[in-house]
This record gives C-alpha cells, structure tokens and sequence, in this order.
C-alpha cells in the first residue's frame, strides 16, 4: 500500500474534552492533500500539518461549484485498536460523483490508502469514550483560476477530520418530520445521487424553515411529481408498514447511502421483507391513519438510526410508534453500532482495522 510522505505539525493542538465536541468544530492537527493537474494526473499526495488551503478568487469551485466530498468515521475498539467502516464504499461513492461533476476520478486504492495514513497519524485523536469516533471528510475541489463554464484542469483532493460526540448523548430521541411540498433537494438527471456541496446549497432553506416551525429535519419529495417521498434531511429513509420495511428505491435523485446499504443486508440477513420501491407521502400518511406505519427512521452516518417520531404534511399530523423508537429501528442501530465500534462480531467482512 501507498505511503505518503508525512510533514508532522511543530505543535500539537491539546484534545479537546469528549463529553462536550460540538460536530465539526475542532479539527486535528494534520491534514492529507493531493493535487490534480491536467496532463499529469493526480500527484504529490502528502500529509501536512492542518491548515489554510491558498486559492485564486478566481478558483472555479468558488464560481460554479464543482467540488465532491465523503463521509465516514474511524472508531475506537475495545482492544484500543482504530477501525473503519466499508471504507472502500465511500472512495467508491466519491469516484461516481467525481463522474457525474465531470471530476478526475482518484485511483481507488491510493485514495484509501490516504484515508487509512491519515487516521494513523492522528490515531491520538480517535476519542474513546462510547459513543464517540472521529468523523472524516474527504474533499475535492476545482483550484483552475478561470470564470469560464468548464470542467477544471486543475483540483485538490483533501482529508480532513474532527473528533465528534456521541450522537445520542442524552438517549436516542426520536424526531419530528416536515414533508417539504415546495422546495426540491434534486431531481432525476441531476445530482441528487451525487455527495456534492450544490445538493447541500439547495436544501438549506427547507431545513431552516422547518426548524423555525419546530422540525428537526424535511422530508424530500421527488422533484418532478412532488409525491413520492426520497430522503430525509440528509439521510435515507426507510419504513416499516404492516410487517414489511419499504425504502425509496435508487432512482438517481436519491443518495446511494452507506447505512441504508448494511441495513438492507442486515434486514435481509435476518431473512425480513424488504421492498425498495417508489412510496408515496399519500400512502405513509394512509399507513399511519390505518394504524399499519409500524416503525419510521432515517439512516446516515452521523446518527447510524435517526427514528422518526412524528410527521407533518400540510394539515395532516402523525405520530409514529407513539413516539418512541420501535423494535427494529433499535435492533438495527444495535447491530450497526456494536460491528462499527466493535462490539460485536463482523460476520460480513465490513471493518477496515487501521491501528
Ligand atoms: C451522505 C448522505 C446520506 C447517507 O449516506 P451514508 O453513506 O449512509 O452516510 C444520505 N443522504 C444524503 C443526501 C447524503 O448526503
């Protein structure tokens, strides 16, 4: 496997204290980059100390956007030992939305190998206390100083990565729901299937006027019939209606995610009914008033099990699992978490050991 020159920070930054990390405020003391330059290829990855990135104004990612990122975690094991989760998964998933924003795509295994070198050298910062990890953020962006409408010639690929809290520190909570009728995070043809800023750009007024009205999060509709339900702030969303788990199927507006995948082969694996398929808002609401809306959650990587508690749609209201979170929801988030901090037993072959 590649190894990167390392260029170690004078000082380090002191670690801040586990019971208070705020997501995504504090970052460690190095960072991975490497350059893409047209004719050459992707070269000259390197670990340096963390830090301001110098760009022209006139860099194309700050004019149209054209920047892909990832997400995922390094957790702490039992044996003290640093692990990943379906690592490959993500370089994966950052190469298909390079393809779609006209992005170089990085070779697969020097791109894991990056993200393996940087958790560590900075294994110190992966917390130990339950329920923490440290949370990593791949990045690419279009560096070519030019205000013309073209793909780049010239990117950056960066790592970065901050420790974060528990998601569930105080106890999992399950959250109230907005069906967003006006807004669209992406449609068909788009780049809903991408991880890239732009989706991110576009959803934020629908996530902030649902947290004026008391959501927590908005759940998306497609965005050419405004009737089938897609996603959930930004994670996937699955249901369990009258014995069977249904989920939006991967119709190219939808975001191939992670969690929704390993939950699948789990559901699978313990031989339930899984239908991925087009589910309209009309037809959950229809399920919850027929009293056959058993269980609703979201699923990303932030929170593994974000359950649902109630939904709002325009005068309609209702409540899921009396509030509470259901049976299944709680197994998959037990399953899910025990094989990512190594707790339980990696029948499928999903941890990357990395310390
Ligand atoms: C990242 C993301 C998800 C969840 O993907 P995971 O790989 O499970 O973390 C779901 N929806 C959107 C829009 C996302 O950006």
């Amino acid at each position: 496997m590649k190894q990167y020159p390392v260029h170690r920070a004078a000082a380090l930054k002191p670690k801040p204290d586990p019971d208070t990390l705020v997501f995504g405020k504090v970052f460690t003391d190095h960072m991975f980059l490497m350059d893409y330059t047209a004719g050459q290829g992707w070269h000259d990855g390197r670990i340096v100390p963390y830090g301001p990135i110098p760009l022209e104004p006139s860099a194309m990612v700050f004019h149209y956007a054209q920047e892909v990122f990832e997400g995922m975690k390094a957790y702490r094991a039992p044996d003290g030992g640093v692990q990943l989760f379906r690592p490959m998964e993500n370089v994966k998933r950052i190469n298909s939305s390079c393809q779609r924003m006209c992005i170089p795509q990085l070779p697969e295994e020097d791109a894991l190998a990056a993200i393996e070198q940087l958790v560590q050298v900075e294994a110190d910062w992966v917390p130990s206390k339950p329920g923490t990890s440290l949370y990593i953020r791949p990045f690419i962006i279009a560096t070519t100083p030019s205000l013309g409408v073209h793909a780049a010639h010239n990117y950056i690929f960066c790592i970065i990565a901050c420790p974060v809290g528990a998601y569930y520190a105080a106890g999992i909570n399950p959250v109230r729901i907005y069906v967003e009728s006006e807004d669209v995070r992406a449609v068909k043809g788009g780049t809903g299937y991408t991880k890239c800023g732009g989706n991110y750009a576009a959803s934020i007024r629908a996530g902030e006027r649902a947290e004026e009205n008391g959501y927590a999060q908005v759940l998306w509709l497609d965005g050419v019939h405004r009737k089938y339900i897609e996603e959930v702030g930004s994670m996937n969303v699955m249901f369990k209606i009258d014995g069977k788990i249904v989920t939006p199927a991967l119709t190219g507006s939808v975001l191939p995610g992670i969690t929704r995948k390993s939950c699948l082969e789990l559901l699978h694996s313990w031989n339930l009914p899984v239908e991925e398929r087009l589910i309209s808002a009309q037809e959950l609401f229809d399920a919850a008033d027929s009293g056959k809306l058993e269980e609703a959650w979201g699923t990303g990587t932030a929170a593994v099990i974000s359950p649902i508690g109630e939904m709002g749609w325009e005068d309609r209201h209702i409540t899921v699992c009396g509030g509470q979170i259901g049976p299944l929801s709680k197994n998959l988030y037990d399953t899910l978490t025990g094989i990512q901090w190594g707790n339980l037993p990696d029948p499928f072959g999903w941890v990357v050991k990395v310390v």
